[in-house]
């Protein structure tokens, strides 16, 4: 029986996750790296086996039982990410390996097609790497033009730099969620403002997808990217997804076996979508993998895990805020900040933090998060951060509350 204050069960859950029940210096693990990657729970582990032990093949290839069975699996799990972000149909689901293989493929296979000489493409200060270092390298080639929307003092975007900016844009693409500041754009305004200058929107949905309902088709964007890993899927598998005329009017990216129709000595044609962009072995155990994390985020529902991590981000907000010395970055308001907090001790190095953190059994990470843009505008060299997920509660807040008095006691600071 929930308590009424609880939002998921999260004890039970718990459960599901082998993992969260290691000690590290004999204490109970609490795991607050989710923005890095998440745990995975038993059903999807027990999926990988499942297709190891009885149905390994090679997809789309074989007409015997087992080559049947996986491409079944396999194309079953891409009408499933489909249905979770409501795209239109299967064949606008490309898999990948991850949100930068996703980046890189828009850049390369949309962008060398569609970008010329003096064409503007618009990123954010707030950007992964992945979102800014293949939008430089097409800029380069193409002697094309890129800009940036910068940040406020508390980490949202500031949109009066869109209005700034010569006029029109080819591109604007942008995080749905900050991996940093937590802090939560609001996408279909900005893709409505993409699309009025006559842009492409795309969207960074790595830290969105795996923690609030998404919805494609209203939010309207051109692509979406995400990864498998941060939602409870295995590593290596990412999705593209890509309005369907695109990727029909764009070019392949890799090419060589499963992504042709015909090939004669000079020429090729290429396979129906979403093949098309899939060339070579795919990740077969990851598709299938990712398929049954999305069962599972499914059973217990995107809305509870989005109002569960709201409400945690709340509680650290307050209980961190007491904290003398520790400088929070991001917006406060929980309903624009996903399960993500970012924070200095003054006078002490994120890494020392994360260092002593850890001798205590709480997992954070710490360094620039590939954001050194988000480093720059704070002017610090890293910053730690904790990050939550479906499976953490409050008395891991406390842990970490407790762990970052330790480090003040520590350091005497
Ligand atoms: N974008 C954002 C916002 C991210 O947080 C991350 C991962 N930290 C990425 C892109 C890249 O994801 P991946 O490493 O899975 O490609």
């Amino acid at each position: 029986m929930l308590k009424e204050y609880e939002v998921i069960d999260v004890k039970k859950i718990k459960n599901d996750f082998p993992i969260l029940n290691r000690k590290i210096n004999g204490k109970q693990i609490v795991y607050l790296d989710n923005a890095a990657t998440t745990q995975k729970p038993l059903q999807v582990i027990k999926a990988i086996e499942n297709y190891y032990m009885n149905f390994n093949a090679n997809v789309h290839r074989g007409v015997y039982t087992l080559a049947e069975e996986a491409t079944m699996e396999y194309e079953e799990s891409r009408k499933r990410v489909a249905k979770f972000i409501n795209a239109r149909s299967y064949e606008e689901i490309i898999f990948v390996r991850n949100s930068t293989e996703a980046l890189n493929l828009i850049a390369y296979a949309w962008g060398r097609k569609n970008i010329n000489e003096n064409d503007r493409i618009l990123i954010t200060q707030m950007e992964h790497h992945s979102n800014i270092v293949p939008w430089q390298i097409l800029v380069k080639e193409k002697k094309a033009k890129l800009d940036y929307i910068g940040l406020t003092e508390d980490g949202l975007l500031n949109q009066e730099d869109f209005y700034k900016i010569d006029k029109p844009l080819k591109v604007f693409s942008f995080t749905h969620v900050s991996n940093t500041l937590g802090t939560i754009n609001p996408v279909s305004k900005l893709v409505k403002m993409a699309h009025e200058t006559g842009a492409l929107a795309i969207i960074d949905g790595a830290q969105s997808v795996p923690h609030m309902p998404i919805n494609v088709k209203e939010i309207d964007c051109d692509f979406m990217v995400f990864s498998g890993h941060k939602m409870l899927g295995p590593m290596g598998i990412g999705v593209l997804y890509a309005k369907k005329e695109i990727l029909e009017e764009m070019d392949p990216f890799l090419t060589g076996g499963e992504m042709i129709k015909e090939v004669d000595f000079y020429e090729s044609t290429w396979n129906e979508l979403p093949w098309k962009y899939e060339a070579g072995t795919p990740n077969v155990e990851g598709g299938i993998g990712l398929g049954e994390a999305i069962k599972y985020l499914e059973n217990i529902g995107m809305d509870r895990i989005r109002e569960h991590e709201k409400k945690l981000v709340k509680e650290a907000l307050e209980i961190l805020s007491e904290i003398k010395g520790l400088q929070i970055y991001g917006p406060r308001e929980p309903e624009i900040k996903g399960g993500v907090i970012a924070f200095n001790v003054e006078g002490v190095h994120a890494h020392d933090v994360a260092s002593i953190l850890d001798q205590e059994a709480v997992e954070i990470r710490a360094g620039h998060h590939c954001a050194k843009l988000v480093m720059k505008k704070y002017n610090v060299p890293a910053m730690a951060r904790a990050s939550f997920y479906l499976y953490n509660d409050s008395e891991e807040i406390q842990r970490l509350k407790e762990a970052i008095l330790l480090v003040k006691k520590i350091f005497n600071v």
